[in-house]
């Protein structure tokens, strides 16, 4: 029998119950079986973490920064040590295949490693002669108390994307994890705390829209970080930017690829599939739709179509499983309800995700689905489903499957298959994306890259990591001399 694990806040060092009354049930996605009751916090909860993190800035701000990083160089090394631990718990919490968790704390240790550069990120500039006798520097601090509020569908990798450089830059901090998925940032304090980070610079509040709309209108938290969906990620930017926070908020996506008639298409077909039905669709970077360009369509459908019915679905600690669970009932309902509506809107269904049959066992698993001559006029071409369900769309030209790329409302991701040089360069300048990919299935840019898109994807102005994150973390001040 599964132990129900009973989740509590992390604040000020101390593992700490909420006052709220409200909890909620954690299912393992792959079973159904409760493995953790999360407490949804309230507004006093979100109070005490500040307090505590408000607490430990002046000490932890003036701590000598190659000392704070030598505490993420022996954090990242206890991540290195769990690293198998850490991928077993994400598999469990949110069902994706161990493969694909295990590569996700890998990511999440790079972020780490990235902000373990701290003294060379957080260094200012000089210019010793403005004017004669006059110089100008350029000095770097942090903020304050920031926060951050995370999806469910990495619940490390994104919390990674905020703290490690957060607190680098000698902010403290306090995460929001996804509800859905609130264990692992268990495992991400107890580390940090081993590491010997001070009382007080992470803390973790868990629940929803109260502890989500406590930090948005808390006059001490100085930035919010947002990683989720795009109606939410739209609220959470003006109602913090209305309370006068800094914010990044990392939103929704519908990705495309383009495959043009001189690609590879074993290559193109075994990157889409894992870009499409990896992680069950649920990724920002998912590839979502194909736009096959002239007579690439017809071999490269074939070619997907087989390689996506020879897909193994089922437990992702199962070694052989490719596509696991979506994250809740409803949202396979709710993906059901999107191939019901594809059918309805003539869109062809070539591979029907529901007639798998793992969509008949315990948990939450829907086998993968691809329609064809998909239109943009169509519901299931505009909204982001995040689930193992891919269109196709045909197009004539490069041309056309940009325009209509282009024409979609998010604006994360997008990749092209081709062996021209010309079209990667049309493509690159003409395509409205922020991460494009060349014969790449999931072009995620790494820690020490900005990470985000536009339009509808992404609502502030300096994007997650990389040189972005340290901007977005420190404020900077000018001083003008003359002695
Ligand atoms: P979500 O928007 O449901 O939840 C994200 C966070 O917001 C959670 O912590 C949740 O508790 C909170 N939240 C949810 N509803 C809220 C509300 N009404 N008011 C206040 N807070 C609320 O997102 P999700 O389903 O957990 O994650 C999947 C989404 O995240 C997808 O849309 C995906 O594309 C997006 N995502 C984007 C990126 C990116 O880099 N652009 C990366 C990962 C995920």
């Amino acid at each position: 029998m599964t132990t129900v694990h009973k989740v509590r806040n992390f604040i000020g060092g101390q593992w700490t119950n909420s006052t709220g009354t409200e909890f909620e049930t954690v299912p393992n996605p792959a079973t159904g079986a409760a493995i953790a009751q999360v407490p949804l916090s309230v507004r006093s909860d979100v109070e005490a973490a500040v307090a505590a993190a408000r607490l430990a800035f002046p000490e932890w701000s003036a701590m000598a920064v190659p000392k704070r990083a030598r505490i993420l160089f022996k954090y990242q090394q206890l991540l290195v040590e769990h690293w198998e631990e850490l991928a077993a718990l994400i598999t469990e919490e949110n069902g994706k295949s161990y493969t694909e968790a295990y590569g996700e704390v890998q990511r999440g240790i790079e972020c780490v490693e990235f902000a373990a550069g701290a003294p060379t990120l957080m260094m200012g500039a000089q210019l010793p002669d403005i004017a004669t006798g006059l110089e100008s520097g350029m000095y770097r601090y942090p903020l304050g108390v920031v926060a951050g509020i995370s999806p469910f569908n990495f619940p490390m990798m994104v919390p990674c994307w905020m703290f490690p450089l957060a607190i680098a830059c000698g902010n403290t901090f306090i995460l929001k994890p996804s509800e859905r998925t609130p264990l692992l940032a268990g495992r991400l304090a107890e580390l940090l705390q081993a590491a010997g980070l001070p009382d007080g610079v992470f803390n973790i509040v868990h629940g929803s829209r109260e502890v989500v709309n406590s930090i948005l209108e808390h006059p001490e938290i100085r930035a919010i970080s947002f990683v989720g969906s795009q109606p939410v990620a739209e609220y959470v930017y003006k109602n913090a930017a209305a309370h006068g926070k800094r914010v990044q908020a990392l939103a929704g996506a519908k990705n495309h690829s383009i495959v043009l008639p001189d690609a590879d298409l074993d290559l193109a077909v075994s990157n889409i599939i894992g870009a499409a039905f990896g992680s069950a669709g649920e990724r920002c970077m998912a590839c979502s739709v194909v736009i096959a360009v002239g007579e690439a369509a017809e071999p490269l459908i074939e070619k997907l179509k087989s390689a996506a019915a020879q897909i193994k679905i089922g437990n992702g600690m199962d070694s052989e499983v490719f596509l696991g669970p979506v994250i809740r009932s409803v949202h396979k309902e709710r993906t059901i309800d999107y191939i019901e509506t594809g059918v309805r809107e003539g869109a062809q269904l070539l591979l029907d995700g529901r007639q798998a049959p793992a969509a008949q066992m315990d948990g939450y698993f829907l086998g993968p689905t691809i329609f064809d001559r998909v239109g943009t006029e169509m519901k299931i071409w505009k909204d982001e489903i995040f689930a193992p369900v891919l269109s196709i769309v045909r197009a004539e030209s490069l041309k056309e499957a940009i325009a209509i790329t282009n024409r979609s409302e998010f604006a994360n991701g997008a990749c092209l298959y081709t062996d021209s040089a010309k079209a990667v360069r049309q493509f690159r300048e003409e395509i409205d994306a922020g991460m494009l990919g060349i014969n790449v299935g999931v072009p995620a840019p790494m820690a020490f890259f900005p990470f985000s898109g536009y339009k509808k994807s992404f609502y502030g102005d300096l994007h997650a990591n990389g040189r972005d994150g340290v901007e977005f973390y420190t404020r900077k001040k000018m001083v003008t001399a003359r002695y």
